[in-house]
């Protein structure tokens, strides 16, 4: 059985680079949204990574700009019967899944990830088989029929709590997709975890000991990663943290620089919160680099004001989400699982 992460595979879905165009260009997409969306009584969902330009037309308008949990949770909140999902296809999915009633609308649906594609359903199935024993833990970055086979959901923001939930009540954890991840969450809380070994291609990108080189070069910033970053990484950071986490922590610490080790459609957001502070691109160049992401994910920036205004006026099989019912069924419960354990923990 395949566990380990396949660059190649996942080089041959990689999209062309995005075209950009004019301000005049950008404004008009802008209002041609703006307009739509009330016409179609819909709202914007976007993640951090998107483009600047989607993540503030989704501020503007009502919508939202957050994590994959906080995403899927404002999408089932909304009252709006349409939803527009700026980030990758399996964010589109997760909405459909707790709204199976709202046409969930994207940019593209060719919109990947690689933690997404080094997870194929037979493999994944037939490991969890082999070690039946084990509760399944899958990152909300999987396919439908992923979470499906999953008895919970996480995202980065609530894995360690969960895991130290599960480890308290005896159970031994299958983990999966990202490695890093993985191997962070059982160095957190002693867990018996067995990890998937895919990666995040963006994260996996960080190198080092050139982030050694630049701390040295910057002695009074801190560093924020995320836990998909490589072990290296993650020894050499202040703070660890979900997308959300980071942002809150860049308000906190006193650090006038932060070098940021995720990617980089996060600064949009930071900044807005630090306006004083200085953020610094943690470095993908290095020894050993291949700079398949240069700290931006390749996916995320297919999502383009054009294409998000198309799938708003005419939907059709290139926008519109469609997910299987009984996949639909399987994956609702470990996602809802998800959704109550993060309430509880606010209500702690
Ligand atoms: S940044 Fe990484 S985890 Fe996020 S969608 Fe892109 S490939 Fe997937």
């Amino acid at each position: 059985m395949n566990l380990t992460f396949d660059f190649k595979s996942i080089n041959r879905h990689f999209p062309p680079k995005p075209i950009s165009i004019s301000t005049e260009e950008k404004a008009y997409w802008r209002n041609k949204i703006k307009v739509l969306l009330k016409k179609k009584n819909a709202v914007i969902i976007a993640h951090y990574y998107t483009d600047p330009d989607i993540q503030s037309l989704a501020e503007e308008t009502g919508g939202c700009v957050a994590d994959s949990l906080e995403m899927a949770r404002f999408g089932s909140m909304h009252s709006a019967p349409n939803l527009l999902v700026a980030g990758v296809r399996f964010m589109g999915e997760t909405a459909k899944i707790l709204s199976p009633e709202k046409t969930v609308l994207m940019s593209t649906l060719n919109a990947e990830c690689s933690l997404d594609l080094g997870c194929p359903i037979n493999e994944f199935s037939r490991f969890c088989d082999m070690h039946a024993d084990r509760t399944v833990v899958v990152y909300a970055n999987t396919s439908v029929a992923v979470k499906g086979r999953a008895d919970w959901i996480v995202t980065s923001s609530i894995a360690v709590k969960l895991i130290e939930y599960l480890d308290s009540i005896g159970k031994k954890i299958i983990w999966a997709p990202d490695r890093h991840l993985g191997n962070y969450i059982q160095k957190k809380t002693g867990a018996d975890i067995l990890s998937w070994q895919g990666a995040c291609i963006v994260h996996e990108e960080f190198k080092i000991q050139a982030l050694k080189r630049m701390k040295k070069l910057y002695p009074k910033a801190a560093v924020l990663a995320h836990p998909e970053s490589p072990q290296g990484i993650i020894d050499l950071a202040n703070i660890v943290g979900s997308t959300s986490q980071l942002i809150q922590a860049a308000k906190s610490l006193s650090h006038p620089q932060l070098i940021i080790a995720t990617d980089q459609g996060i600064f949009y957001k930071m900044q807005k919160v630090v306006p004083d502070k200085k953020l610094l691109a943690a470095p993908t160049m290095g020894e050993g680099a291949t700079c398949r992401s240069c700290a931006h994910c390749p996916w995320m920036a297919m999502n383009n004001l054009k294409d998000m205004a198309n799938g708003l006026e005419h939907g059709g099989n290139a926008h519109e989400v469609h997910v299987d019912a009984a996949l639909c069924k399987a994956a609702l419960l470990p996602l809802n699982r998800m959704l109550s354990f993060t309430q509880s923990l606010t209500m702690r």
